[in-house]
């Protein structure tokens, strides 16, 4: 499969496997920020292909992992609501509330539907309106403009019974929060693909120069990963930070214009509370007040939440790369995907999830 096949080469992936072993003359340590990154990582084994040269770290990439408490107890606190149904993506209806989660709450009668887009979410409250449609927007920069796309159709549509709970995160402000943390182990970033896709890479450039970090773009096949890393670990040890591409066949400078400027007429940038992170400064997306009418947050009260994360479950220290996934006490025993704690084990890119599926083994867990 073209753009697939040349990029899992064995070959291709030993060359570059020897020659990031033969140039870095200690231990780099590096971190993937995307969720799909650290699947790939696992999947492939490159981790324990480069242990001796580089140390991988993972990070906050993974949307349901991050989407906050607050905003999984007001979703279930609408599905309760009558004449209220709330849709969302497959993975968001497992990750757990301070409660319960979403799939537990329509078990429990509570109105809740999947949908595989934000437009199915709008054809839905069209084909339904004796109800009020509230679509659970949750996912970075690469989900963002299909729910702008849809809020815009929404109002095209002139649908009433249609709102958004907004719960969009940006990647760049985690990044920042990362870098300046004092016990940051960070000394290099790969920069997520997609993210830099829609978003562009341009504003790294400042990133770079402020915290002396490379953010090299990388892809997600094993010799987009190898190729990301091998450039990370060049300029580390020629001492260099820079920006570079490595995704170039999906990745530009000013990334996607047009979903720019869609997301731009949509949205506007806020601070946003991330799950095990805390309150990220500019770390979201909510509607504009122009589309006031489509936020829920706006239309219906905030439910009084209690909102406090499982002390058990060390999802923030995961997120943050403070702990691999199988340092949790609870990894592969209380903690398996069937039976989550936490939103990481859950997601497709839930970091918990890529080792409890690759790497559980290697660690003695029963899988
Ligand atoms: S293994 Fe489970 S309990 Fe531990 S950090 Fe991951 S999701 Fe949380």
């Amino acid at each position: 499969m073209k753009y697939v096949d040349e990029f899992r080469q064995p070959e291709a992936c030993q060359r570059l496997i020897q020659e990031i072993c033969h140039t870095a003359t200690r231990r780099w340590t590096l971190m993937e920020v995307c969720g799909g990154q650290t699947h790939g990582l696992l999947r492939y084994g490159i981790d324990t292909a480069l242990e001796s040269a580089v140390r991988l770290i993972h990070g906050p990439g993974c949307p349901v992992c991050v989407t906050p408490l607050e905003a999984i107890d007001m979703a279930i606190d609408l599905a309760q609501r009558p004449g209220v149904t709330v849709v969302s993506f497959g993975d968001m209806l497992r990750v757990p509330g301070s409660r319960e989660s979403l799939l537990e709450t329509r078990a429990n009668c509570g109105h809740v539907r999947i949908v595989y887009s934000p437009l199915d979410a709008v054809r839905f409250a069209r084909e339904h309106p004796d109800e009020h449609v509230v679509f659970f927007a949750v996912g970075f920069e690469t989900t963002a403009p299909a729910t702008a796309v849809a809020v815009r159709q929404a109002g095209e549509l002139a649908l009433e019974n249609f709102s958004m709970l907004v719960a969009h995160v940006r990647v760049q402000p985690a990044m920042e929060m990362l870098a300046a943390s004092r016990d940051s182990l960070v000394q290099g970033f790969l920069g997520a693909g997609h993210v830099c896709t829609v978003a562009g890479f341009d504003s790294y450039r400042s990133f770079v120069e402020k915290y002396r970090l490379p953010v090299v773009v990388t892809g997600f096949e094993p010799v987009d990963l190898l190729t990301g890393i091998l450039e990370c670990v060049r300029q580390l040890e020629q001492g260099r930070a820079e920006v570079v591409n490595c995704y170039g066949r999906s990745a530009a400078a000013a990334g996607n214009v047009e979903a720019l400027a869609i997301m731009d007429d949509v949205y506007e940038i806020c601070d946003r509370p991330w799950r095990g992170l805390g309150t990220i400064p500019g770390g979201g997306f909510r509607l504009r007040p122009k589309w006031a009418r489509f936020d829920a947050e706006r239309r219906f009260q905030r439910c009084e939440a209690s909102a406090r994360d499982s002390a058990e479950c060390r999802s923030g220290d995961v997120l943050t790369g403070r702990i691999k996934p199988t340092e949790c006490e609870h990894f592969g025993n209380r903690c398996t995907p069937e039976s989550p704690l936490g939103a990481p084990m859950v997601s497709a890119e839930g970091a918990c999830a890529a080792y409890y599926r690759y790497a559980a083994s290697r660690n003695g867990v029963k899988v």
